[in-house]
């Protein structure tokens, strides 16, 4: 399964996964155009895509949808209540996803589960391809039993690794904002992603990919640090910005 991380952040996420000739687009939060020009730097193309995921109806995961839609029409699978709040998006083929259930597609099986966020029905999602397992779970607030259970022998994480505590509580963002996001159904801090990572690591995880980093709560180098210093050295690190595509893995 080869896995090109496209865009993440609050301003844009979209993941593209490939399996043989079969693609997958998770989560649309960029344009048609920014979609191409980030493939472009990758050195791939626009597949023709067999579903969309959405893992909830914030626009940083949903505002390129319709327009993709529109050029190149693909099913998108969201949990009812997502889609109780993208009601007046236009598309074609609206598919309901129900945690747990498995769906089947072209080589690939996907199961999404709930995470705790300030959305109407958020999730996370374990994708199996190719004898393959990874999971892609960004904005949570909080890690509960469930989702360590679902990470669990996944050998690819992608995981939000949102903010420092220290520079959000000290920095410039208004009171209210910063309650959000330490909160239960905020985000994620590069401890919790941390410890996360470090509690599954022996459950045959080989790459983790920290997603999803504040550009004013936090850096690149203090995220990375936080999870290297607390994972063994058998687990590959990589980070993502919201400035460039990348990273693209094999598994
Ligand atoms: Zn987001
Ligand atoms: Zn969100």
């Amino acid at each position: 399964m080869k896995v090109s991380v496209l865009a993440s952040g609050s301003r844009g996420n979209a993941i593209l996964l490939r399996s043989g000739r079969h693609s997958l687009l998770m989560d649309c939060g960029i344009s048609v155009r920014k979609l191409k020009i980030r493939l472009e730097q990758m050195g791939e193309e626009l597949p023709r895509l067999e579903a969309i995921f959405v893992s909830h109806e914030h626009t940083d995961h949903t505002c390129g949808l319709e327009h993709l839609c529109e050029k190149m029409p693909a099913p998108v699978f969201a949990t009812e209540g997502t889609w109780e709040k993208m009601s007046a998006l236009n598309l074609d083929a609206k598919e309901k996803l129900r945690c747990g259930d498995k769906i089947k597609l072209k080589g690939f099986v996907v199961q999404a589960f709930r995470v705790p966020h300030d959305a109407n029905e958020p999730v996370g999602f374990l994708i199996e391809a190719e004898e393959k397992k990874m999971a892609l779970v960004t904005d949570l607030g909080s890690v509960n039993g469930l989702i360590r259970e679902r990470l669990k022998g996944a050998n690819l994480v992608i995981l939000e690794s949102n903010h420092d505590p220290e520079l959000l509580r000290n920095g410039r963002y208004p009171w209210p904002l910063k309650q959000r996001i330490l909160g239960k159904y905020g985000h994620l801090s590069n401890q919790d992603c941390a410890s996360l990572l470090t509690g599954i690591q022996s459950c045959g995880l080989s790459w983790a990919v920290l997603a999803h980093l504040s550009d004013d709560n936090n850096t690149p180098e203090l995220a990375f640090q936080t999870s290297r210093e607390l994972l063994g050295g058998q687990v590959k690190l990589f980070l993502t910005s919201q400035k460039q595509a990348g990273p693209k893995l094999e598994i």
